[in-house]
C-alpha cells in the first residue's frame, strides 16, 4: 500500500469540495471522503454528500462534530440566526471559530488511520470572506503542526486557494465535472440544491462566478 497514492478529501457536498474530489480522483489512486456533521443548518448537506459519495463509489466517513455547535452556535448551525455578511471588517456571522482547525486535524487523524499521505480541502483565499482559517498561511502553519504532532509528512492540498469562483467553475470544466457539480452540489444556505434559492450570500457568490465563467466560455466558442 503506497500511502503517497492515497488521499482524504474534506467533503461537504458543496461546489468547492466536490471540485476538489474530482481533482483528487485524477491525482490519486485511492480517495476517501470525510464529512463533518455539526448540526448544519440543513441536514440535507449530509444527505447530498452521502449521495455523491455513493455515486462516485467512494468510502465516506461521517464524523460527529456536534461539539462545535455546543461551543459556538452561529448562523450556520442555528435556524433562528439569519445569515448576514460582516460589516466594516467584522467577520460574517457564518464564521464558526476553529472550524477548519478542527476539521483538518480530524481529517489528518483519519488519513493516518487509513495510511494516506494527502489531505485535500477546498478552502480559498481569493474571494476572501473574512474567515481567517481559510488563509494559505493558516493551512501551511497547520500542516507543519500536524506533521510535528504525528511525526509524519502529510501534505495538505488546497487546489482552489488562489482561484476565484469563476475560475473554480472553469477548473471543474477542465476536470470534466462541470455539469455534475452544477446539478448535484449544494452550496445554498437555504438548502436548495443546484442553482439554489438565488437569495442568500452563498447563492450570489456561486451564481456570479458561474455567469462570469459562462460568459467567458461562450465568448471563446463564438
Ligand atoms: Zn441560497
Amino acid at each position: 500500500m503506497d500511502k503517497n497514492k492515497r488521499a482524504v478529501v474534506v467533503f461537504s457536498g458543496g461546489q468547492d469540495s466536490t471540485t476538489c474530489l474530482f481533482w483528487a480522483l485524477e491525482k490519486f489512486d485511492h480517495v476517501e471522503l470525510v464529512t463533518f456533521d455539526y448540526n448544519q443548518r440543513h441536514q440535507q448537506e449530509i444527505e447530498v454528500a452521502k449521495e455523491i459519495a455513493v455515486e462516485q463509489g467512494l468510502k465516506h466517513h461521517i464524523l460527529d462534530m456536534s461539539l462545535l455547535n455546543q461551543l459556538a452556535p452561529n448562523a450556520l448551525t442555528r435556524d433562528d440566526i439569519e445569515v448576514a455578511d460582516g460589516e466594516d471588517g467584522e467577520l460574517p456571522n457564518t464564521f464558526v471559530p476553529g472550524r477548519n482547525l478542527l476539521f483538518l486535524s480530524f481529517a489528518t487523524i483519519l488519513a493516518k488511520q487509513i495510511d494516506a499521505k494527502h489531505i485535500i480541502t477546498g478552502v480559498c483565499e481569493t474571494d476572501f470572506s473574512g474567515y481567517p482559517d481559510c488563509r494559505d498561511i493558516f493551512i501551511k502553519s497547520l500542516n507543519v503542526t500536524l506533521n510535528l504532532s504525528m511525526d509524519e509528512d502529510f501534505v495538505v492540498h488546497t487546489p482552489l486557494m488562489w482561484l476565484n469562483k469563476a475560475e473554480t467553475w472553469e477548473f471543474a470544466d477542465q476536470l470534466e465535472a462541470f455539469d455534475y457539480i452544477r446539478e448535484k452540489t449544494l452550496t445554498c444556505y437555504n438548502g436548495v440544491r443546484g442553482t439554489g434559492c438565488g437569495e442568500c450570500p452563498a447563492c450570489h457568490l456561486r451564481q456570479n462566478g458561474l455567469d462570469t465563467y459562462l460568459a467567458k466560455r461562450n465568448g471563446v466558442n463564438n
